[in-house]
């Protein structure tokens, strides 16, 4: 969204701050920030304008990543999303193939670092590492040795001198690049954070969010963020527990909605220009205990442990039992394939990280009424939901994705697009220099950013 200002400055003050600006902004490619000039319409109500010769604050824009976690882009079809609909509208909207494996911290990871999971390292939700013994990771782990396998875009940012703020995001609190101490109280060394950042906590409201971004940006150009990022969970945890396809999660995806427009109000009443980016990691599919894979049905519980279960299954076949897991699995199954690390098919870019485990086996996205699930034993009771981790090409994967702000053209629509590449567009929008041993580039927006 674009803020004019609204102060009418003499002429050699706008050629200082546009210099200031520029200078602030960094040299953006392709995208400029577009040239202040006196603006000649009156003021709106309510609003003073400077005195002749007083400073007049023209902010440079801020770039603002937000996360709508299993926000499907059809979502934006249900009449509940006039913000994100105006948004998607008056600026750039397509559809995002998430990396594989379709989970939260897989792709939140890949979007800020724009590495497949492959490769930046926190290849599941819930991993091992034979180098990190004795340690396993989950959703809270913070130990950078997990982490530090790829730079995320706050870390590149805060080393070019552009102050970062992280209102959630996965991996954000971690202090990235540094060492943690073994022993208590296990003092991180040599990291590099957001210059301001939360500890994850899922009880902070949606509202309580939006409005800790804008206090933010309500301080002086000093201490105020030019990147932010913004994290709503709101609409995954009810795609899980209700499906993709109740009222109850159009009513979390309206509930989210309002606080994008809560956002957008924000900003504009601090007068604050802002690219908006604004994505979800994957979406959702309809689940059901009657499509459930058993494993143990399959692969005796003491021939393998399960390291993970749900739309995809990994691996870990005991000592002396590969032979027999491999017999196994590796047969054709109904509504299930499976296969060992090495042979899963090139277009998942997944399977030569160490953290990964032996063997993969990935359910069926589509089946009459939903997507199936790969559990350790058979469900004792019925259930119906939403889950996600599928095939990243699945249509249900598909990811939401709108940007909008004085560096996009307004009113395009792009196919589909690999979520590699945000990171690269957002080195763009940043003024950053294009990274490198990236798994994407910006193409998927030269003709969407202006020049
Ligand atoms: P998933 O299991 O892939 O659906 O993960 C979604 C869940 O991840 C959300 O419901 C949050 O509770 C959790 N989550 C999101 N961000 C964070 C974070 N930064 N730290 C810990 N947990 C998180
Ligand atoms: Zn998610
Ligand atoms: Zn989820």
């Amino acid at each position: 969204m674009t803020v004019k200002p609204i102060a009418s400055p003499g002429a050699p003050a706008v050629a200082l701050l546009a210099a200031t600006l520029a200078l602030l902004s960094g040299c953006a490619y392709p995208y400029r920030p577009p040239a202040l000039s006196p603006v000649t319409q009156p003021a709106p109500a309510g609003v003073s304008l400077p005195r002749a010769g007083a400073p007049v604050e023209l902010r440079a824009p801020v770039t603002i990543l937000v996360s709508i976690d299993g926000f499907r882009p059809d979502y934006l079809d249900r009449g509940v999303t006039p913000h994100l609909s105006r948004l998607a509208a008056g600026g750039v909207t397509g559809p995002m193939r998430p990396s594989f494996p379709s989970k939260t911290f897989p792709n939140h990871w890949t979007i800020v670092t724009g590495k497949v999971p492959d490769h930046h390292g926190i290849t599941a939700n819930n991993i091992d590492d034979p180098a990190l013994p004795g340690d396993a990771f989950t959703m809270a782990n913070d130990d950078p040795a997990w982490w530090n396998a790829a730079e995320p875009i706050w870390v590149t940012a805060e080393k070019a001198g552009i102050r970062t703020a992280t209102m959630f995001w996965p991996g954000s609190n971690v202090g990235w690049g540094g060492t943690r101490a073994k022993e208590w109280p296990h003092v991180v060394t040599g990291a590099t954070r957001p210059s301001d950042w939360q500890q994850f906590n899922e009880d902070l409201t949606s509202a309580q969010r939006v409005a800790a971004v804008i206090d933010w940006l309500r301080r002086p150009a000093a201490t105020r963020p030019r990147f932010v990022t913004l994290y709503f969970d709101a609409v995954d945890t009810a795609g899980h527990q209700f499906g993709p396809y109740d009222p109850r999660t159009t009513q979390a995806v309206a509930g989210v909605d309002a606080q994008i427009g809560a956002l957008v109000t924000g900003l504009a009443g601090l007068e604050q220009p802002a690219n908006l980016v604004i994505l979800a990691d994957h979406g959702m599919a309809a689940t059901s205990s009657a499509r459930t894979i058993a494993l143990d049905t399959i692969v005796p519980p003491a021939d393998a442990r399960v390291v993970e279960a749900g739309p995809y299954a990994t691996l870990e076949p005991a000592p002396g039992r590969e032979a027999a897991v491999a017999a196994a699995l590796l047969r054709p199954h109904p509504h299930m394939t499976c296969w060992r690390k090495a042979h899963i098919p090139t277009r998942f870019r997944y399977g030569t990280n160490p953290r990964i485990p032996p063997f993969l086996c990935l359910a069926d996205d589509r089946g009459t009424g939903g997507a199936w699930v790969i559990a350790k034993t058979a469900p004792t009771r019925p259930s119906i939901g939403g889950n996600h981790g599928y095939d990243n090409d699945a249509a249900d994967m598909r990811a939401l994705f709108i940007a909008n702000g004085p560096a996009f053209v307004a009113g395009r629509r792009i196919g589909t697009f690999d979520n590699v590449a945000v990171a690269p567009l957002l080195r763009d929008l940043l003024g950053l220099p294009a990274g490198t041993g990236l798994d994407g580039d910006d193409g998927a927006f030269r003709d969407v950013l202006k020049r």
